[in-house]
């Protein structure tokens, strides 16, 4: 099993120290549970680079002022660290025998992931997520802001999840990343069409078409949906394809490293996958599933 979705700092945390022994607990965390390899996957948005770069997209007419007044103080307080040293960092703990590879969450930006990928190709990943985590400046998961919530009573709901796919496409089509992470995201808060199969196929031809891998993560248990992404019927569409997967928690803190990896492994024989992907310097290896820990199952009790 693989843990390839990891962030070293909670989003209440503006101020973000670096440490090797952080990610050495992580390590120990997950194989305790099953888990043998571990991406460090911190969010583009926390890094003064990205800001350099990105910052002020929100400034468009056609997005209400407190959205793009929002986003704007979002930034201010995520993006403080630097990308070099989190990069040497990681690098750090992978030259010391961890078993973690160098990543990044990596936002989508409309017409801007060449920009983002000129950015990127500078440093040593091995894998980059591609996440959809707004439409225009919405952050439609942050779950715990009410102004953000508030704008899903405004919407519809099948245009919320159009606006998703779209953005989702073109991530994909870009070519930046490898892996398309908590694909079915735009559910998080629990808003789901009647008959979400459209946007599911478009999704799964979208990772089929660009050769991405899916994350199958176990975060969505943790929000309002109550559920992995991707759903089921996801699951199902993206297997169909032969689209590989990676297995993930997306823990911003240690407790929730490698969180029901036991009940991953078990939706992953559901739909008879019995492999997943793994990546060193951004090129794909195939990776055995293994056998269950002897006390994952007491563990995840
Ligand atoms: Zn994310
Ligand atoms: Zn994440």
């Amino acid at each position: 099993m693989l843990d390839y979705h990891l962030h070293l700092w909670p989003h209440d945390e503006s101020e973000t120290p670096l440490r090797v022994d952080q990610l050495a607990a992580y390590c120990a965390k997950a194989q305790a549970a099953g888990v043998e390899e571990l991406a460090v996957t911190e969010h583009l948005f926390r890094f003064r680079q990205a800001e350099s770069l990105l910052g002020g997209f929100w400034a468009d007419a056609r997005i209400p002022p407190a959205l793009q007044a929002s986003m704007a103080e979002y930034w201010d307080f995520h993006a403080t660290a630097d990308l070099d040293e989190y990069v040497a960092c990681a690098q750090e703990a992978k030259d010391a025998g961890l078993p973690v590879v160098i990543g990044l969450e990596v936002d989508f930006y409309r017409g801007r992931m060449d920009q983002v990928a000129g950015l990127l190709e500078n440093y040593p990943f091995d894998v980059l997520l591609g996440s959809v985590h707004w439409l225009g400046a919405w952050r439609f998961d942050d779950i715990d802001v009410p102004l953000q919530m508030d704008e899903w009573s405004t919407r519809e709901v099948d245009d919320c999840w159009e606006d998703y796919t779209l953005a989702l496409e073109e991530l994909a089509a870009s070519g930046a990343c490898d892996v398309l992470a908590h694909p079915d995201l735009i559910k998080v808060a629990g808003f789901v069409p009647d008959a979400p199969t459209e946007w599911w196929d478009r999704m799964a031809e979208a990772a089929a078409s660009s050769g991405m891998a899916a994350e199958l993560s176990s975060a969505g248990w943790r929000k309002p949906v109550g559920e992995q992404y991707p759903a089921l019927g996801l699951m199902e569409r993206f297997a169909a394809r032969g689209v590989p997967f990676t297995t993930a928690s997306d823990a911003h803190r240690q407790e929730q490293v490698a969180d029901q990896a036991l009940a991953l492994r078990q939706i992953l024989q559901t739909v008879g996958v019995g492999s997943l992907q793994g990546y060193r310097g951004r090129v794909p290896h195939t990776v055995a599933l293994g056998d269950p820990p002897r006390s994952a199952g007491a563990e995840e009790a």
